[in-house]
């Protein structure tokens, strides 16, 4: 099955990123630093915008975040570092890009969470005054509703709507409705105050993975505003990793989606980076975009029973990463090269052949040689001490040779 058309959303520019229309969907990510900490803050954009990150958000929450924030633009922009700097907004988002306009300017666009600025509940100054800082300064924002901080006052009428139906619908129905709701009604709000319809992005995220799906299939064909995907609150490790591929892959699959996150809690001191890996593997495994290439690895059994091959395939797949920042100019389309790493001859040769560069490694009791397959044929056979470097040798070679400038 090949994934379906992209559904045509208004394409929205996040500075100098193209978000929407037929452009690539963006990955995008968030930093865990404190934003008044100049210097962690800067450390961790860097990092991520290298991990491939196209767009970094930042929390802005307080003055001294606020503050900051030109700093941290103007300090990644003197290191060469282009990534696009988004702040976020809850509660006094609307005081702080008032107080501050240089955070106002500094930034690429202003993610609002229409539950938390008053909208639909006293007054909408709070979230009026976000839009006109906006359009202000020619900037895009984000409208984003998190079903933790949803307009209880929209919820709640909503809820006392549905009580008056013949059939009323369950709770859960009526909770993902006021979720898109809310992120419409938001956008039309901000539209009707003078923001631009190519000037808006919506995202409506929820824990749960069937909820997000039907929150993202209706928000998706009651609009056609750009919208960002992402599973709030994944979670750990694998369960946020699984669960976020598992609510992502259908929609993206559908056509839905112009750009990702994956909100994966690290461990403690962990590599934030982690979530930027996550986003680009699920695009680059449906095949919707190519960011490294990609190692192709069997599990290994029975039949290989030392480390060494596991520890180079691990090898291969890191080596590959960290040449991308050099590559990725030079060697243009060497994103799509396909490696196999395999434990033995059972599937090795059979998979090398359908990589462009493949190595079949020795399986418990075979001889220990392992033959290397260069676009489905067999180019030589490597043996002793060193097949780890000779196999990156003719990695070197054949991107020199294959994807050329
Ligand atoms: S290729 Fe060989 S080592 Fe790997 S899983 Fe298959 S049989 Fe086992």
């Amino acid at each position: 099955m090949a994934v379906r058309p992209r559904r045509q959303a208004v394409a929205v520019e996040v500075g100098g990123v193209k978000v929407g229309g037929n452009h690539p969907i963006v990955v995008q990510s968030m930093t865990n630093t404190d934003t008044a900490d100049v210097a962690a803050t800067v450390n961790q954009s860097m990092a991520l915008a290298r991990a491939g990150s196209e767009l970094v958000r930042v929390t802005v929450n307080t003055e001294q975040a606020a503050q900051a924030v030109p700093k941290i633009v103007e300090t990644l922009d003197r290191f060469g570092v282009r990534v696009p700097i988004i702040g976020d907004f809850h509660y006094n988002g609307h005081i702080l890009l008032k107080k501050y306009p240089e955070c106002a300017r500094a930034l690429a666009k202003y993610r609002i969470n229409p539950g938390n600025v008053n909208i639909g509940r006293k007054t909408d100054d709070n979230f009026r005054t976000m839009i006109e800082v906006a359009i202000e300064n020619g900037k895009p924002v984000r409208i984003g509703v998190n079903w933790g901080s949803l307009d209880q006052a929209l919820l709640t009428r909503m809820m006392d709507e549905n009580s008056k139906l013949p059939e009323p619908k369950d709770a859960r129905e009526v909770t993902l409705d006021a979720i898109v709701a809310s992120a419409v009604n938001s956008a039309q709000a901000a539209e009707s105050y003078g923001l631009g319809r190519d000037r808006i992005i919506l995202s409506a995220k929820v824990s749960g993975v069937q909820d997000l799906i039907d929150v993202y299939r209706a928000l998706a064909s009651a609009c056609d505003y750009a919208l960002h995907l992402g599973l709030t609150e994944a979670g750990l490790g694998s369960k946020g990793i699984v669960a976020t591929t598992a609510a992502l892959a259908p929609l993206l699959q559908e056509g839905i989606g112009d750009t990702i996150r994956t909100s994966l809690t690290p461990a403690p001191n962990g590599d934030r980076t982690e979530e930027v890996i996550v986003s680009q593997q699920i695009l680059q495994s449906l095949g919707i975009r190519s960011f490294t290439p990609q190692v192709t690895a069997c599990p290994g059994c029975g039949r290989t029973t030392s480390t060494f091959f596991q520890e180079m395939a691990d090898k291969i797949q890191t080596y590959l990463r960290d040449q991308m920042p050099r590559w990725k100019p030079l060697h243009p389309g060497v994103e799509t090269m396909k490696v196999a790493v395999m434990g033995c001859v059972v599937n090795g040769p059979g998979e090398s052949k359908h990589s462009n560069i493949g190595i079949s490694l020795p399986g418990t009791f075979e001889e220990p040689k392992a033959p290397v397959y260069v676009d489905g044929r067999l180019m030589t056979t490597l043996k002793g001490n060193h097949i780890v470097a000779e196999f990156i040798q003719i990695l070197n070679d054949y991107v020199s040779s294959h994807y050329a400038a």
